[in-house]
């Protein structure tokens, strides 16, 4: 098999985003190259330079540069309690409604119903380590109110259930189907205070 030309490498590369299609793709190539040249290089530079310095939290999985992101690192939080979300927007979203003062878990992904319930889309075992080497005693699960985030939940359930942590899921004040990120302040931080404590373990 021979190579692809370059033209066709960059549209097959493009591929890799979400919700690009092969004809979006060569949309996109064909801008970058005809119209954009310099935004181009700039993107190029960029990704590159993300892919070298970004990397996963130690402790809470959060996208960080260096071992440990500012809120992991910070000694005024909460060492007893952990609030898993799903991904790092939300734990924006939370900050900004200032209703948990310990620290987070990041999934980084979701748990498809209708998908076989993947468990490598979220990251379970990294969420294990972190809780074996932790004081948490309190373990709030903020996931969205969607199927998703209700089999997501499901799963940390399953898995969290017969350890020592009193375990507690957001109220269902927040509107069905929605994503944490887009709910607003005022509806997260009620969600939090009236948040359901699902195990009897003190
Ligand atoms: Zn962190």
């Amino acid at each position: 098999m021979s190579h692809p030309d370059a033209f066709t490498r960059l549209i097959q590369a493009l591929c890799v985003l979400p919700n690009v299609g092969p004809k979006t793709a060569q949309r996109m190539a064909h801008a970058l190259l005809q119209q954009n040249r310099q935004g181009a290089a700039e993107l190029a530079h960029a990704l590159q330079h993300a892919l070298k310095q970004v990397n996963h939290c130690l402790d809470c999985n959060t996208f960080c540069e260096g071992e440990r992101c500012n809120l992991c690192a910070d000694p005024q939080r909460d060492p007893q309690r952990l609030m898993i979300v799903h991904m790092p927007a939300d734990v924006a979203a939370m900050e900004r409604a200032h209703c948990h003062d310990g620290h987070y878990f990041v999934l980084m992904g979701q748990i498809n119903p209708i998908q076989n319930m993947d468990l490598n889309s979220i990251a379970l075992e990294k969420l294990v380590q972190r809780l074996a080497r932790s004081t948490i005693s309190e373990i709030i699960i903020a996931t969205a109110a969607t199927a998703e985030g209700d089999a997501t939940a499901y799963v940390l359930i399953e898995l969290l259930k017969a350890q020592p942590y009193r375990i507690s899921r957001l109220a269902r004040g927040m509107p069905l189907g929605s994503e944490i990120e887009y709910v607003d302040a005022g509806t997260l931080a009620q969600a939090v205070y009236e948040r359901k404590q699902l195990n009897h373990t003190p």
